[in-house]
């Protein structure tokens, strides 16, 4: 979740150059996959069987499907979120959030998310006239459409071959344009790095064939990671057989993040 919330622009000289990117890349695959807090698994896609060395992000194109009616709030994959990818613990700052919609009997809407559902849902004293409750994991959509890559000044923030939108923090100014730009208030500036940071679908462990930890450690199921547009790929079946909606459509960025059973009061 953004400290702030959203603007474009061409990719920089020099900072963001192919070369530059490559290497950056080779650190995470070399990095390799950190330990996770409930243990590893192995990936709902199959690891390249000659090992992460082999790995080719053309042959990918990622993305995330969330089961809106399988999602109970315990706020596990939040929890695992900051663990894996050393989150600051304080309750501003997510790369993965909870959010609990309460939608009342007269048409109006009500949002929280205490500190982003890590410690579940405390119950509201005022549930009387609600009429449905439900929760909405939140996340870095990966648009394939970003207006974060289109805004960034030194090309800090660009797109994998593969799909994900990540940012290079040797070259990240922490200037906010990015989180200006991204209308999904996915990203925030570091309390102290100062650089931007947002969800990587944890890529250092996606290039080692494993998923990310949300979505190891979500006990229902309710999110799945997997290649868009491969027909074995269970986010491909998920895709099929769900009648899927994105995040705020209208704005043409193309997320990649596919939800199932999503009310239409979400934002
Ligand atoms: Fe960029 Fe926001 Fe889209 Fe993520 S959700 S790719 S940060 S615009
Ligand atoms: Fe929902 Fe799964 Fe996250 Fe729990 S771990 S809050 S069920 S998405």
């Amino acid at each position: 979740m953004a400290d702030e919330p959203a603007t474009s622009g061409e990719s920089g000289p020099g900072c963001g150059s192919t070369q530059d990117r490559r290497a950056f890349l080779k650190a995470c695959v070399a990095a390799g996959a950190a330990p996770l807090v409930a243990g590893m698994v192995v990936a709902q896609e199959p690891a390249p069987a000659d090992g992460p060395a082999r790995y080719d992000p053309r042959e990918h194109y990622y993305g995330m499907g969330i089961d809106v009616n399988k999602c109970i709030g315990c706020g596990r994959c939040a929890e695992a979120c900051k663990a894996e990818n050393n989150v600051p613990r304080d309750p501003h700052h997510f790369r993965t959030w909870v959010e609990r919609y309460f939608i009342q009997a007269d048409g109006e809407t009500a949002v929280d998310s205490p500190n982003g559902g890590i410690d579940g849902f405390p119950e509201r004293a005022d549930e009387a006239g609600v009429e449905r409750t439900f929760f909405v994991p939140k996340l870095c959509n990966h648009c394939a459409n970003p207006p974060c890559v289109q805004v960034c000044p030194v090309g800090a923030t660009f797109t994998t071959e593969d799909g994900v939108v990540l940012v290079d923090e040797d070259y990240c100014i922490g200037c906010r344009y990015c989180i200006q730009a991204c209308p999904y208030g996915a990203r925030f500036i570091h309390p102290v790095k100062r650089i931007a940071q947002k969800c990587t679908f944890c890529y250092h462990r996606v290039v080692q064939g494993l998923v990310p930890a949300c979505v190891e450690v979500c006990p229902t199921g309710a999110r799945i990671f997997g290649e868009v547009h491969r027909r074995s790929s269970p986010l491909e079946r998920f895709r099929r057989f769900n009648q899927i909606q994105v995040l705020k459509p209208h704005l043409n960025t193309d997320p990649k993040v596919y939800y199932a059973n999503l009310d239409g009061q979400v934002r």
